[in-house]
């Protein structure tokens, strides 16, 4: 079976430009995130330097043949940059650049109008740098980040050892070697890169829908001011965690706390900078607890924290930790931070339910406010 290159590129350029139309409609348009917008432009510059390709041999080639040069390496490079953007980090600007002035300079100076392969070396060692630079990018991405971490990690490192396979043999057997036509040339690479533009197309488009469920789950447990558990959210996850607790911490404690005469700061200083305050407290409750605690707004100016192996004891150095560190957030030109009282109750592991916990802090809670507040209290019940 004889497959020819043209027929080949004309297939490659129409599914690069099915896939990219797909992908503009269904992740970028939803989410517009950095990413995904690069993957898109990607796809534009596989197309666009594929069907540059088409005018190989024709009297246009001295000038198509490097433009398709530097528009494929161009999509390497926005593939490259499309994961350095799931850290939040632009590519840097002389790679980004330099890699495509390049390949353009080595391809315009090798004789493009008769040299189908002109600078062929740099665009081979173009494609695997950058592509391989993103490959590393998605390795270097927490594991726990998204399902399609590594697959399309291993699909970026298996596109950037193919054209370092073909550079090897464009370096040792010559373009017209027979490895480098028969292993590495343009119709099995055109086939390749099919395969991985498809599985590359397809992770991404989960990756996306996965950021938007976890958006999604975001908006809806957490509170929009402070950012910690909504009331719900706090009371679904603290009701389990009850229920079952861990077998290394079964027993804990549930510390309710309420700002000292909140009222009066939003009388004195206005309704904006008592959401500052309450943005203060909820910053030095997540800065004090662990991140497998729980922290969440219980509603107003009251807040909740459950914490599994916490004792009455700790859970006053914690209340008073959370106190000095809302004091120190005072700044010169905003309001005075008010102060809180706190009431704290212990559980272990015949406690019944999370209502009956909640009411016991809230009554020790009570008895910190009609003792001049500023302070904690503990629950004189153990459930
Ligand atoms: P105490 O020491 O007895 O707790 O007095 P307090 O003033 O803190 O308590 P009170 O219950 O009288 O007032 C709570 C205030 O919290 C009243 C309400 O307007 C305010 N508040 C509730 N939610 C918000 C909010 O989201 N933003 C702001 N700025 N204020 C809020
Ligand atoms: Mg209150
Ligand atoms: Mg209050």
């Amino acid at each position: 079976m004889v497959l020819d290159t043209a027929t080949l590129r004309i297939a490659f350029a129409l599914m690069a430009l099915a896939l990219g139309l797909l992908f503009y409609f269904s992740a970028y348009r939803t989410t517009r995130s950095p990413y995904s917008g690069w993957w898109c432009l990607a796809l534009v510059f596989f197309l666009s330097g594929s069907a540059a390709f088409l005018l190989d041999g024709t009297p246009h080639q001295w000038w198509a043949n490097p433009l398709g040069n530097v528009l494929l390496v161009h999509g390497g490079v926005a593939v490259w940059a499309g994961a350095r953007s799931l850290r939040s980090m632009p590519p840097p600007r002389w790679a980004f650049n330099g890699i495509p002035l390049a390949t353009l300079v080595a391809s315009a100076v090798d004789n493009p109008a008769t040299n189908v392969w002109a600078g062929g070396p740099v665009f081979l060692a173009g494609m695997s740098f950058s592509i391989g630079l993103a490959s590393r990018e998605l390795w270097q991405l927490e594991p726990g980040y998204s399902r399609v971490r590594i697959p399309m990690a291993a699909v970026a490192a298996g596109v950037s050892v193919f054209y370092l396979g073909r550079l090897v043999a464009f370096l040792l057997d010559g373009q017209a070697g027979s490895t480098f036509v028969t292993i590495f040339g343009s119709e099995v690479t055109t086939l390749v890169t099919m395969v991985m533009l498809v599985v590359a197309s397809f992770s991404m488009a989960a990756l996306s829908s996965e950021q938007q469920t976890q958006a999604l789950r975001m908006a809806a447990t957490r509170d929009d001011l402070t950012g910690l558990l909504n009331r719900k959210a706090f009371l679904d996850l603290a009701s389990e965690q009850l229920a079952h607790p861990p077998v290394a911490k079964p027993s804990g404690v549930l510390i309710l706390a309420d700002l000292d005469h909140f009222k009066a700061v939003n009388d004195t200083y206005g309704h904006a900078a008592g959401d500052e305050v309450l943005q203060a407290f909820a910053g030095a409750c997540r800065d004090t607890v662990r991140s497998t605690d729980l922290a969440g707004r219980y509603g107003g100016e009251e807040f909740v924290l459950f914490i599994p192996g916490g004792t009455a004891d700790s859970a006053e150095r914690i209340a008073d930790a959370i106190s000095l560190r809302l004091a120190q957030a005072s700044k010169a030109d905003g309001p005075q931070m008010p102060t809180v009282s706190y009431g704290i109750t212990t559980y272990d592991a015949g406690t019944a339910g999370l209502e009956a916990l909640i009411a016991s802090a809230d009554a020790a809670l009570y008895t910190a406010k009609s003792l001049g507040r500023n302070r904690t209290a503990r629950s004189d019940r153990t459930f």
